[in-house]
């Protein structure tokens, strides 16, 4: 089973993948995950991606997209992926198409998650993230804080904010990054029929975490 989680940065995709996963037999691919861990890491791959990161740019695709194929055709998919952060453009989604069915696979479901734009920005600049990178739990200051203050829950680890998530400027020309290239394919996947649309926010009390424990239950029943 292959499924995408679509949204704009903030509105909780991380939290919606991460909860899918840990209750199923599907590996969450973060690409944003795998470059942070490779920027930790000073690999070469990390370096390369962190001249577009760090200024709120998307990475290259001949760099993406044959990273996110290492993992597709890992042992650790096997039992099938929920892709969180890829595809960012209509030319990742058609690459993404062709690549599953050259593998006899297909794009399953596609979850949208919508959130108001001033919850998103206020989301974002409130966000932490656990600085171990086998654990990468993401936390709220408001909504979701970690019960002692800069640790992490489930691991102990110090909790960071993203370099990205730091600079007003660089959350903005994301969210026109998103607003340019990823929103068309909201349209992209309506038209093929598999898309979901779910809001996530606080004004209708309606949070990540109640998301993906519907769309598991769903799962569940198919
Ligand atoms: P995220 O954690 O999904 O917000 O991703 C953090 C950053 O990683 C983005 O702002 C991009 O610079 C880069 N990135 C993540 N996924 C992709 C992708 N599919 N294509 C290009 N760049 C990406």
């Amino acid at each position: 089973m292959v499924i995408i989680i679509l949204g704009a940065q903030g509105t909780g995709k991380g939290t919606v993948a991460g909860i899918i996963s840990e209750n199923t037999k599907l590996l969450q691919l973060s690409t944003g995950d795998i470059f942070r861990k490779n920027i930790k890491e000073q690999t070469p791959l990390g370096i390369e991606a962190n001249k577009y990161i760090a200024n709120g740019n998307l990475v290259p695709d001949d760099i993406t997209v044959p990273m996110v194929v290492s993992y597709l055709d890992s042992e650790m998919a096997k039992n099938g992926v929920i892709l969180d952060g890829f595809p960012r453009s209509l030319a990742q989604a058609e690459k993404l198409d062709e690549i599953l069915e050259k593998r006899g696979k297909k794009v399953d479901l596609v979850v949208n998650l919508t959130t108001p734009r001033d919850e998103i920005i206020d989301r974002i600049l409130t966000r932490r993230v656990c600085s171990n990178q086998q654990c990468r739990a993401t936390y709220n200051l408001k909504m979701h804080p970690p019960i002692k203050e800069g640790i992490c829950d489930k691991c102990g680890a110090n909790l960071i904010q993203r370099e990205d998530d730091s600079s007003k400027e660089a959350i903005q020309k994301r969210l026109e990054i998103y607003d340019n290239q990823t929103a068309p394919l909201v349209e992209y996947y309506r038209k093929k029929g598999i898309l979901r649309t779910e809001e996530v926010s606080v004004r209708i009390n309606r949070l990540g975490k109640q998301v993906a424990f519907d769309i598991i239950k769903d799962i569940e029943n198919k």
